[in-house]
């Protein structure tokens, strides 16, 4: 796999040394090779899909100059300075219908919004200023310049150019876009397929009985919930007791069907050596420790289906919930992204004042539960929420952000700006 001998060879990635959370980002990034697979979809399908290719507009958008008000259009060369225009209108334009023929000096049409702008007329004045009396409107001087409120043919799209570049992943927006240029249907990635299964024999599925000393299984739903976010297909295969030969069968079978695949338990230091053992069976993984908190342990490579011919990316997180949750965020959510096709925009880091003193030592990236909110002054302020506990769910829940100290930061004194990586813009 393209990649994957660098990622070996990277001094960074030896043995358990501890690697920064920037090396392990840039060691993941080298070795992705993204799906190639696409399909075409009609336009109300593809919100949250990777577009495949360019879109070409094969129209001007608009196709001819029009009116952006309505008003009355005219010729913008008969404006005169400190001077009123009196022009007499010569009929009306409709949107979606002929333009008037050529108008004489000193003449104008009255023009909706969208309407085809005459020969010869290049500005609009809007109907609120101006005079009408009769067929007279009255221009006050100083209310309108030559070319205002007529939108330019071909000023959002030129026939021939690229609309919208390959990579993106469809906003409503860029849906729009295509629909304007009478297009029906989008050629966008197939959808990349992520396998996810949780590990450990204290774990048990929701719904069952929990027998002393177990706890319910979060983990596969939250991340089964983050990938669906993702716009991918999300292939829930379960729930594996701490069991050599279930796991190693049921690597190999996410190897075989998945694309990339997601675990979480089993990479912490009591587990790794026999789940390490499996997993050179089937690929090459680099098991490390991240100099991070929460989510210190996280193992990543490729594993190898039957065939010789598909191999899947394997993103072994952390058991805890919060760290496996964090370590998606940090590690696996960009990768998905780029192995489905897209040109990923990183996590927007915003700044804001953190309302408390914040303890941290240099020498590690921290990633603090928090909730952003206005402060009376007008400015974002950020504070954590709940304990930080890397099995503490609840504190995640209730954040809406989290705080990200860098790898070489130290203290944050109370009133400092941080950065914060927000859950959710809007939709
Ligand atoms: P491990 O990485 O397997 O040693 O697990 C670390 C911690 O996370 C332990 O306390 C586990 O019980 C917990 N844990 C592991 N998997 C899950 C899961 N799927 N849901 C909730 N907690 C888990
Ligand atoms: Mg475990």
């Amino acid at each position: 796999m393209a990649g994957m001998a660098e990622l070996e060879r990277s001094p960074l990635s030896a043995g358990e040394d501890n690697i920064s959370v920037d090396a392990a980002r840039a060691a993941i990034r080298a070795a992705l090779t993204p799906i190639a697979g696409t399909e075409t979809v009609p336009l109300v399908a593809a919100r949250g899909r990777v577009l495949a290719a360019d879109v070409i507009s094969p129209i001007d958008v608009p196709a001819h100059d029009n009116s952006a008000m309505d008003g009355y259009a005219f010729d913008g060369a008969a404006l005169r300075d400190g001077v009123a225009l009196e022009l007499r209108s010569v009929g009306t334009i409709h949107a979606g219908h002929a333009p008037a023929g050529p108008l004489a000096a000193g003449e104008c049409v009255r023009i909706m919004t969208g309407a085809v702008m005459p020969a010869g007329l290049d500005t609009v004045v809007p109907l609120e200023l101006c005079r009408v009396d009769g067929d007279m409107v009255r221009i006050a001087p100083g209310v309108i310049r030559a070319g205002e409120n007529r939108r330019r043919r071909g000023e959002d799209l030129t026939a021939g150019r690229p609309a919208i570049a390959a990579g993106r992943v469809l906003r409503p927006a860029d849906i729009g876009l295509v629909a304007s240029l009478g297009l029906t249907e989008i050629e966008v990635r197939r959808r990349l397929r992520v396998a996810v299964f949780s590990t450990g024999d204290e774990v048990v599925a929701p719904g069952q009985p929990l027998p002393p000393h177990c706890i319910y299984d979060s983990n596969r739903y939250a991340l089964l919930a983050a990938i669906e976010r993702l716009g991918m297909e999300a292939i829930d295969l379960g729930l594996l007791r701490d069991d050599p030969v279930m796991l190693e069968a049921a690597l190999r079978d996410a190897a075989n069907r998945a694309d990339a695949i997601v675990t979480s338990g089993g990479v912490s230091a009591g587990d790794a050596d026999y789940t390490r053992d499996i997993i050179e069976r089937l690929g090459e993984v680099q098991f490390w420790k991240v100099a991070m908190r929460p989510g210190r342990p996280f193992a990543f490579g490729v594993l190898h289906g039957d065939d010789g011919a598909h191999a899947a990316f394997l993103f072994a997180l952390p058991g805890n919930p919060v760290a496996s949750l964090v370590t998606f965020y940090v590690f696996a959510r960009e990768a998905l992204l780029v192995l489905a096709g897209a040109e990923p925009e990183p996590i927007p880091v915003l700044q804001a004042r953190s309302v408390a003193a914040l303890r941290k030592r240099p020498g590690r990236s921290e990633f603090q539960r928090a909730r952003v909110s206005r402060a009376d002054d007008g400015i974002w302020e950020v504070r954590t929420v709940g304990s930080q506990g890397a099995g503490i769910l609840r504190s995640m829940s209730e954040a809406n952000a989290l705080i990200v100290l860098g790898y070489g930061q130290g203290s944050v004194a109370a009133g400092s700006p941080v950065d914060v990586w927000l859950f959710d813009g809007w939709t």
